[in-house]
């Protein structure tokens, strides 16, 4: 990569996502505990603040915890009257996560608001770098970017919980907030020009590649089933083979028919997963008279997905019927998939070709803050090569010399955005 300047400081960012880490850090297994709307992601939350003071910037937390820094030079006030552009990641982790899911993004756009100030750069809009709030999941959506968007309802936040049976209001409440605030966390989409994200591919294809950074061009849809298959629950030795309406045969054959179905309807980016069964009554003696499995299915193509999923439907009533059983299913969720801004990605290309940065595009199979920002500004995601593909794990790595790339992709993008006219 040509080094063009200004760049970014890596060892400043080497050192604040070591500091960050610090925050729910297990010794014991090396992981990085922080679930979102926790004390300690309180804590993290409260020093990524100061760091963003420190910088010069302006900031608050609103009303669901999104830490956000706004930058503007002092020499161009006027510019606090036009659309800014956004770079934001989460702040959270999974239990047991690593040092650069999510804080790679919010730490980067930080170095890069102090190399803006550092070299005098005349931006003729507002900058904010936010650390989103509960990204993970801990309550079932992305909590900080929906609020951002306007994507949460009053019922939801009412209603949702987390594994352990904790609300989310409550959740939202021992931090210090009040639930009926997180709804004024909406931004006016008016007010933001474009939105960034800097993020660890956490999978294995940049590897693969041999590429350091991926410019990512759109988000893979998600559809989520739950299927019933039910049988007859038997004794194991005395029903004959043949005279058995046993569930998890059903299932099992399910199961091998996915490759095909992929192979027929699908794409070189479809995914079909059983990630859960249950088998009732579940006793090794039983023949399985209840079958309950999960189905998640992605891809990169709306239409795809619905023939996937039609031709899941199909083969499921066939092999119900070959297998004697009643089958249902219930879809819990369907997801369209997002396709980035052209515009924007060929701004992010162009520099990365002035860079001589050696990049691939790319689509990401998983969900990311941006992608609920993609149907209202204009939207880029970049990713940084993850070691092993390995995320949500203590072993999640990227090279220093990877994400050096991937900032100063990051930086060239904001300061053209921040810069036009
Ligand atoms: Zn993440």
């Amino acid at each position: 990569m040509k080094h063009i300047k200004p760049a970014v400081d890596i060892d400043r960012i080497e050192n604040d996502l070591y500091e960050l880490s610090k925050f729910g850090f297990n010794p014991e297994d090396k992981g990085v505990y922080r679930q979102g709307l926790t004390p300690i992601d309180m804590e993290a939350r409260h020093w990524v603040k100061q760091q963003f003071e420190q910088a010069g910037m302006t900031v608050h937390m609103d009303g669901v915890g999104n830490v956000c820094g706004r930058y503007v030079p002092a020499e161009n006030p006027e510019a606090n009257e036009r659309p800014a552009v956004l770079i934001g990641s989460h702040l959270d982790s999974v239990p047991a996560g690593g040092m650069f899911d999510g804080t790679l993004g919010v730490i980067a756009g930080l170095e890069c608001v102090r190399v803006i100030k550092e070299n005098n750069i005349t931006i003729n809009r507002p900058i904010e770098v936010i650390g989103t709030s509960e990204e993970e999941g801990r309550f079932g959506g992305m909590l900080g970017a929906q609020a951002l968007t306007g994507n949460l309802t009053f019922d939801w936040l009412e209603s949702a919980q987390d594994p352990t049976g904790e609300y989310l209001k409550e959740a939202l409440e021992k931090c210090g907030f009040d639930v009926h605030q997180a709804l004024h966390a909406r931004r006016d989409p008016d007010d933001i020009r474009a939105f960034l994200e800097l993020h660890i591919e956490q999978g294995p294809v940049l590897e693969i590649e041999k590429k350091p950074v991926g410019v990512v061009d759109g988000i893979s849809g998600v559809f989520k089933w739950l299927i019933k298959f039910v049988g007859k629950p038997d004794h194991a030795g005395t029903a004959p083979m043949n005279m058995r309406s046993d569930a998890f045969m059903g299932v099992a054959d399910f199961a091998h028919e996915l490759s095909r179905i992929i192979d027929e309807e699908g794409t070189d980016y479809t995914r079909l997963t059983i990630g859960r069964v249950d088998l009732k009554p579940g006793f090794a003696h039983t023949i399985p008279g209840e079958a309950h499995f999960t189905l998640v299915g992605r891809d990169m193509e709306k239409e795809v997905m619905k023939q996937v999923a039609l031709s899941c439907n199909k083969v499921l009533s066939s092999i119900a019927r070959k297998h004697n059983l009643k089958f249902t299913y219930e879809q819990l969720s369907w997801i369209e998939p997002k396709h980035f801004s052209e515009q924007l990605i060929g701004q992010i290309e162009k520099h990365a070709k002035d860079c001589e940065l050696d990049y691939m595009r790319m689509p990401s199979g998983a969900g990311h803050d941006c992608q609920f920002f993609t149907d209202l500004v204009p939207t880029g995601l970049i990713f940084v090569k993850s070691v092993g593909g390995i995320s949500h794990a203590p072993d999640e790595w990227s090279h220093w010399d990877d994400i050096e790339k991937g900032s100063n992709l990051l930086l060239r993008t904001l300061i053209e955005l921040a810069t036009e006219d």
